[in-house]
């Protein structure tokens, strides 16, 4: 028997009203801040990656999917995409749309990852990116904005914003050498990891979890007290445009994203319904990013979401299944089983979820198969009903019947169905 890989999964059909709940809610809130959807391809050229990303790194050292295909060429499943929008932008001249171009996506992505509670390698993720000729922190404080209006639509509580500043190519290098002397002394104390961050990218010691390294980091120079003038310029901005939109932040000093080309903005939202791993939705500025892939000179600032985490912050009734049929159709005799399936497209065009059987069996079992699958009606052909053009309709809540003509049954159907529409709204 040949089953799932390993960090993949089934998202079954009684799962999918959540997931769909999910997508549907941030097309409505993305939209209405003027982001447009981008759909990207799930394989990029390799290279797009390992220069955006960073070669050092762990997703591209360790983490992706990467394999030669027939031609010969290098490609990998993404493991992100702010690099395939970037790459996206550069390549249809996006620059030539407006002063700021706003996209939003979502989707799988992939990562070789050691499988853990809400930690897959396929993932889904759901971000946006604002990418263009204006840094305006403003454009920033929007964007967080947005997420957590997506995230108060989606009902997920007891949730945090922490910003920090990353800096920029002026002010990160001489910050980084003022860390790496600082820890110079106390290199060999750190985890194995921080050893190795210490030479190929210092900046993630700071976000190290391993509990003997914290009174080190703690000690550690902070990059806010390190900002250039107009990285600093930028933050205090960003901090008034929050509090200009009633927004409760905190400043996390020490929190830095893990990709290399992130510059001045990041931010972090958690939610502790999710326990110790608490973080649902990380972003961050990028401005450079586009020059680095080959294109012009462009600011961008983005975020990401992962799906299946925001999925165990979301309420246990957040979404209903909203499948079960309007009608089961329970038949008796060729003529009446030819009668169900011109009555039951009329219906179907119409947008009732109708549902028969194919194969005839005894009244009771159609009864209780209609009962199994929450049909909210059924409807009995039989020789009689067909002789006399009117159809006996089952009340499947309180077992009520009545005999209608066909055009009696699309008007009672049709109206059951507004009805339970808006009360679910
Ligand atoms: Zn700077
Ligand atoms: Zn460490």
């Amino acid at each position: 028997m040949i089953q799932t890989v390993r960090g993949t999964f089934d998202i079954l059909p009684d799962e999918v009203p959540r997931w769909r709940l999910l997508e549907e809610t941030a097309r409505t809130v993305f939209r209405c801040y003027g982001y447009r959807e981008i759909r990207t391809p799930i394989f990029e050229r390799t290279a797009l990656f390992a220069r955006s990303v960073g070669e050092e790194t762990d997703i591209v050292a360790k983490e992706m999917y990467t394999f030669t295909d027939r031609g010969g060429e290098c490609l990998s499943l993404r493991p992100e995409s702010t690099a395939s929008v970037v790459r996206a932008y550069i390549q249809h001249r996006m620059w030539t749309w407006g002063s700021v171009v706003k996209l939003f996506y979502l989707g799988p992505h992939f990562r070789y990852e050691r499988p853990q509670k809400g930690r897959f390698r396929q993932f889904h993720q759901i971000g946006a990116e604002a990418i263009g000729q204006n840094d305006d922190p403003a454009i920033d404080a929007e964007l967080i904005e947005m997420v957590e209006e997506y995230l108060d639509r989606l009902g997920v509580a007891e949730r945090e914003l922490f910003i920090n500043s990353v800096g920029c190519s002026r002010c990160r290098p001489a910050y980084v050498r003022h860390l790496k002397d600082a820890l110079s002394g106390v290199l060999s104390r750190l985890c194995e990891d921080c050893q190795r961050r210490y030479e190929t990218n210092p900046l993630r010691i700071l976000d190290c979890k391993v509990e003997d390294d914290q009174p080190f980091i703690e000690r550690a120079p902070a990059l806010l007290d390190h900002l250039c003038e107009a990285c600093a310029a930028h933050f205090e901005a960003l901090r008034r445009h929050l509090e200009e939109r009633g927004i409760a932040y905190q400043v996390a000093r020490r929190l830095v994203r893990g990709l290399d080309y992130y510059t001045r903005t990041a931010f972090e939202i958690t939610s502790a319904r999710l326990g110790a791993q608490n973080a649902i939705a990380g972003g961050g500025r990028y401005d450079g990013l586009s020059e680095l892939l080959g294109g012009p000179p462009a600011k961008g600032i983005g975020f990401a979401l992962g799906v299946e985490r925001l999925l165990l912050a979301l309420p246990e009734d957040a979404a209903v299944t909203d499948d079960a049929p309007d009608l089961y159709i329970a038949y008796l005799g060729e003529a009446a089983r030819q009668e169900a399936f011109r009555v039951a497209r009329r219906l179907r065009r119409a947008g009732l979820v109708v549902i028969y059987d194919f194969q005839e069996r005894k009244l009771r079992r159609l009864m209780a198969q209609a009962d199994r699958m929450k049909a909210r009606y059924a409807l009995l052909i039989g020789e009689d009903e067909l002789a006399a053009g009117r159809y006996t309709l089952r009340d499947m809540r309180t077992g009520e019947q009545e005999v209608l003509s066909e055009e009696a049954l699309v008007r009672r159907l049709m109206t059951s169905r507004e009805l339970s529409a808006s009360g679910r709204r």
